[in-house]
């Protein structure tokens, strides 16, 4: 029987996973600077919890959840839902007034699988929780746009404000309208979420869709005066920050939650895929979901498509290679090999070695093979006369190491694997 992953599920091999932990090294690095900790939570909660944040007449919520239909939970579509649950079940708005939150891990959403959009995807997810403040807005896209930037990734910035409870019906009256006169040029999709969820057309991908919202109302033209003014303070915070971006009128987000300040990441690099990443602002969801009156914000990165970016941008990936391959000739010397290996690596050097007796040939191949940056040949009459040679595989030089008891060589080794090229001078 010759079983495969599911469709839209993908194993991370060797290779390729180095991109995903130096995109995972750089946000932790990035976290820790703009002072957030790290929560995580389980995979599956109940199924109302998504129906709730997310809203019912979401894609998410309507077609894309994983859901165990006899058990009513379900994988989990996104992570601030469940951020939320936790933070409230927790009573975390008590410890800390203002908490500052983030998350790494899969997501699961039924959707159609291509370049750039799995069925279980990684999101690493940013979450502001206690501050109303619009600066936060502003340094929440700054530091996304930071990451980005110390990955080597060039993408773009958009925002938008949807403004709030108080302002947002206008616009969905004047939008409702809109949209019914142009009702027979929409999609089926489109169709009908023009009565249940309007705004989502906007943010439809169908080419004739978008060409008919062209002309539609934008949010903006309907601020109240506090959604209005939250917005210029947003984007004072960003001209202060040196933060570039533009403002999209049409972008509303898949989600229901969201208030005021929404954003994207875009590349032009990924298809259909455009966004790596987005948020916005959530100011009545904690209330929403049985928690206290605070203000929410937060966003959340593709790391799919982080890392597809960093491949087709072709920066440099972390390198996995060995600073040294332990090369033991004959069984004596293969036996010393593998304790000095074990000894060098406690002492923090990253070392291969062969352990199927293989000819020095074949050794010398496979240290090429890893790129490994020196190789230390010991055969047999070596050992007996305690020395071995040190190859460094750049410059091919070859000196002798004089092989003393193990915590002189190791210190010896680590010397001379720092310096590279090596010396002539022998120790
Ligand atoms: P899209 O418009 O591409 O479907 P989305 O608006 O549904 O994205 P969000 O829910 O905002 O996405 O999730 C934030 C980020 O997570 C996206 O910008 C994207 O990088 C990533 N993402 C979302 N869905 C998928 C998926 N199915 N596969 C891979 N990455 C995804
Ligand atoms: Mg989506």
């Amino acid at each position: 029987m010759n079983i495969k992953a599911l469709n839209g599920f993908k194993d991370v091999l060797p290779g390729e996973v180095e991109q995903w932990q130096r995109v995972e090294t750089a946000a932790r690095d990035i976290f820790a600077r703009f002072n957030f900790s790290e929560i995580r939570l389980p995979i599956l909660e109940k199924t109302d919890l998504f129906a709730r944040a997310i809203g019912e007449t979401t894609d998410i919520v309507e077609k894309e959840m994983y859901t165990f239909v006899d058990k009513q939970v379900t994988m989990r579509p996104e992570a601030t839902a469940s951020l939320l649950r936790a933070y409230i079940e927790h009573g975390l708005h008590v410890q800390k007034p203002v908490q500052r939150l983030f998350t790494i891990g899969p997501m699961f959403r039924h959707e159609r699988p291509q370049k750039g959009r799995l069925r279980q995807f990684h999101q690493m997810d940013v979450e502001v929780l206690g501050s109303a403040d619009p600066r936060v807005d502003a340094e929440l896209m700054a530091m996304g746009a930071l990451l980005l930037h110390e990955l080597g990734l060039s993408v773009t910035l958009e925002m938008n404000s949807l403004g709030c409870p108080a302002c947002r019906p206008a616009f969905r009256t004047a939008l409702l309208t809109f949209l019914e006169e142009r009702h027979e040029s929409l999609c089926d999709d489109c169709k009908r979420r023009s009565s249940t969820n309007p705004l989502r057309v906007l943010d439809c991908k169908n080419p004739r869709c978008r060409e008919q919202v062209l002309e539609a109302p934008s949010l903006l033209d309907f601020l109240c005066a506090g959604c209005a003014d939250h917005l210029r303070l947003v984007q004072e915070g960003l001209e202060q920050l040196g933060v570039v971006y533009s403002l999209n009128k049409f972008m509303v987000r898949g989600l229901d939650y969201y208030t005021r300040t929404t954003f994207e990441f875009i590349t032009a690099d990924l298809g259909a895929q455009a966004a790596v990443g987005a948020g916005g602002r959530y100011d009545g969801l904690v209330e929403q979901l049985g928690g206290p009156k605070v203000s929410g914000i937060g966003f959340a990165l593709g790391m799919e498509r982080l890392v597809l970016l960093l491949q087709q941008q072709e920066t440099e990936a972390a390198s996995a290679s060995p600073a040294l391959f332990v090369a033991g000739i004959g069984e004596q010397a293969s036996g010393y090999a593998f304790g000095l290996t074990h000894a060098l690596r406690r002492a923090g050097m990253a070392v291969a070695m062969d352990l199927e007796g293989r000819s020095l040939k074949s050794q010398m191949k496979q240290a090429g093979k890893l790129k490994a940056a020196n190789v230390l040949i010991i055969g047999d009459d070596e050992l007996a006369a305690s020395l071995a040679q040190i190859r460094n595989m750049n410059t091919q030089q070859q000196q002798n190491v004089e092989l003393q008891e193990t915590a002189a060589t190791v210190q010896a080794l680590l010397q001379l694997t720092s310096s590279s090229p090596l010396t002539s001078t022998s120790i």
